[in-house]
């Protein structure tokens, strides 16, 4: 049996016997993904992100006996960058990899009055990725937790999750040496200078996850556009060159767009019924071209401001890891 076999087959017998069976079996059905389905090769480039990855996480998982003592893997991780670049792709590709369950939920939504109590809802949280351990938990807008405005009591609410949240990260630690279940957080976030001393501090690894470089755009343009039938002139550097300043998002938005322009052009001027009597064949047979793309590139602009990118560089040079 294949090593993935054998951890889906360890997991469907996996039974949960924490003390919020109802709140386990909700949270169970929302956030949790067996296999999120998304490979290393999914992701354009990030190599320096994905080495960190390999050392802090999947390294330990399948080395437990060398990553010990002074060798302990980091408690916690956070990955910090614009929106758009691959945060939340990379942690998909790093639970896929490594065939750990996949618990994918915003701090928000912890936060919030989603389910009730906060700190019962953390609690159980991390109990369900021990029962389906090896597990990635990712918490995406970590740093929602720190600055939240309004009422006293989301305050207050705020400050005992957060509390919660702190033990839970302390005794990942140890439970994950002692019990050889290991269940790993990865957390993401836009506004890193948001997140006070004591979080910080426990994500110790803080890895940048930067815009893509022109070498990463062509990657993920072609990525992309992997199904896609193109024009022979269609010159994916040049498009490359002319998207700097734009994210992972961003680009496979253009991409999007510029495969769709054929089809637009094909049904310009017609009724849904005589766009529907046009023949599949002959709307799946047209390339996309470099015009397409030329016109999705002067539609779509960059999303991230250089004032963001400067912001992280800034938290990078002072708190990030290399
Ligand atoms: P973030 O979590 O950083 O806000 P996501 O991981 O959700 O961003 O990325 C959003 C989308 O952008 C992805 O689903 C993917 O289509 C595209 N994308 C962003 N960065 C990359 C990348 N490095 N490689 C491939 N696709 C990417």
């Amino acid at each position: 049996m294949s090593f993935e076999n054998a951890v889906k087959d360890v997991k469907s017998k996996v039974k949960y016997d924490g003390s919020h069976p109802k709140l386990a079996a909700r949270l169970e059905k929302e956030i949790l993904d067996t296999n999120p389905g998304v490979k290393w090769d999914d992701v354009a480039g990030l190599s320096e992100a994905k080495r960190i990855l390999q050392e802090t996480v999947v390294l330990p998982l399948f080395m437990p006996e060398y990553f010990q003592g002074i060798r302990r893997p980091s408690r916690g991780v956070l990955m910090f960058g614009p929106p758009g670049t691959g945060k939340t792709l990379l942690a998909k590709a790093v639970a896929t990899e490594c065939g750990m369950t996949f618990m994918n939920i915003s701090c928000s939504s912890l936060c919030g009055n989603w389910y009730g109590e906060s700190e019962r809802l953390t609690r159980c949280l991390f109990e369900l990725a021990r029962a389906h351990a090896p597990t990635m938990i990712f918490i995406d807008e970590i740093d929602s937790l720190c600055s939240v405005r309004g009422s006293a009591t989301k305050h207050e609410t705020s400050r005992r999750l957060k509390s919660e949240l702190l033990v839970q990260i302390d005794g990942l630690n140890n439970s994950n040496s002692t019990s050889g279940k290991m269940v790993t957080l990865l957390a993401a976030t836009n506004f890193p200078g948001n997140l006070d001393e004591a979080l910080r501090r426990r994500l110790e690894k803080r890895i940048y996850i930067p815009l893509p470089d022109f070498e990463t755009r062509k990657e993920l343009i072609q990525i992309n556009l992997k199904l896609i039938e193109l024009a022979p002139e269609v010159d994916i550097e040049q498009v490359a060159q002319k998207t700097e300043g734009y994210s992972g998002d961003d680009l496979t938005n253009i991409c999007r767009d510029a495969s769709l322009n054929g089809m637009r052009q094909k049904i310009a001027g017609k009724t849904i019924d005589e766009s529907k009597n046009i023949l599949k064949s002959e709307i799946l047979k047209i390339p996309v071209t470099m015009e397409d793309f030329l016109e999705a590139v002067d539609k779509i602009k960059p999303t991230v401001s250089s004032g963001d990118i400067q912001r992280h560089q800034k938290w990078y040079s002072e708190f990030g890891s290399s």
